[in-house]
């Protein structure tokens, strides 16, 4: 971590919780924090159903923010089942994540939409979350820092610098998504090396402002020796943000 930037811990519920158990899940972890939100950015990211139910409560209040896990990057239109990045910030969302693996590899999301939706996100003065990240193939294969770097200038070049500074960078190894069997803090810390380099070429200054998280089998025990590495800002979590008592934890250490 680096005391210049602001650690984020976001937690990804996939689709996981209906509006009651969110409502649930608030009740409790609302109940655990006092001041951790002044020190870290905090932000739960529902499925779209538990986005109002959430909105409704003192959430923002308690300086807790509120994000999507994906969005279209048009505003309106025939778009069967698709949500607009204004339609988000009227539920009251900040953030949303964009380029999930899951997105990437599940529903064909390619590099051309995911800047799209990355765009739209920051037209609409929301903080997108990119996510990057290589499989454990390409990891094999020693690619893993051209892949990331690929997808990084696909989703950023060009961009205003004013704007760069918004985004937020989270690299998910793909193989440690979800798999219980998180990356090496130490390969983590030299992704987040690189990552940070190349948002330099990209964005020049605002690369400084940038955070980049680190997910994939996040979880209390593992989290310390991630915010350790220099260039970690924080988390992108998912299945230890399903309990308020471990995404808590993580809240509390960062
Ligand atoms: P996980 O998911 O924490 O369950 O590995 C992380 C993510 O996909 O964002």
């Amino acid at each position: 971590m680096n005391a210049a930037r602001k650690p984020l811990l976001a937690a990804n519920w996939k689709m996981n919780k209906t509006p009651e158990e969110a409502l649930a899940f608030w009740r409790e972890f609302s109940g655990r924090i006092s001041g951790e939100t002044g020190r870290v950015e905090v932000v739960i990211c529902p499925p779209y159903p538990a986005l109002p139910a959430l909105q409704g409560t003192d959430l923002r209040a308690r300086g807790v923010y509120l994000g999507a896990q994906n969005v279209h990057w048009e505003s309106r239109g025939a778009f069967t089942g698709e949500v607009s990045p204004g339609m988000l910030r009227a539920v009251g969302c900040s953030h949303v994540i964009v380029g999930h693996s899951e997105r990437r590899a599940y529903f064909g999301e390619s590099d051309e939409v995911v800047k799209r939706k990355l765009r739209a996100a920051l037209e609409e003065g929301m903080t997108p979350i990119l996510c990057v990240g290589e499989t454990l193939e390409q990891r094999t294969a020693g690619r893993a820092e051209e892949v990331v770097a690929a997808q990084l200038t696909a989703a950023l070049e060009g961009l205003d610098t004013g704007r760069a500074a918004r985004v937020v960078v989270a690299y998910e190894p793909v193989w440690a998504i979800g798999t219980g069997r998180s990356a090496a803090a130490r390969d983590a810390g030299e992704m987040a090396v690189a990552v940070r380099r190349r948002l330099r070429e990209l964005a020049g200054p605002a690369a400084e402002e940038i955070r980049i998280l680190y997910g994939g089998s996040v979880a209390p025990d593992n989290f310390a020796r991630f915010l350790a590495e220099a260039e970690v800002d924080g988390g992108l979590v998912g299945t230890a943000s399903l309990r308020p008592e471990s995404f808590f934890a993580l809240v509390a250490s960062a």
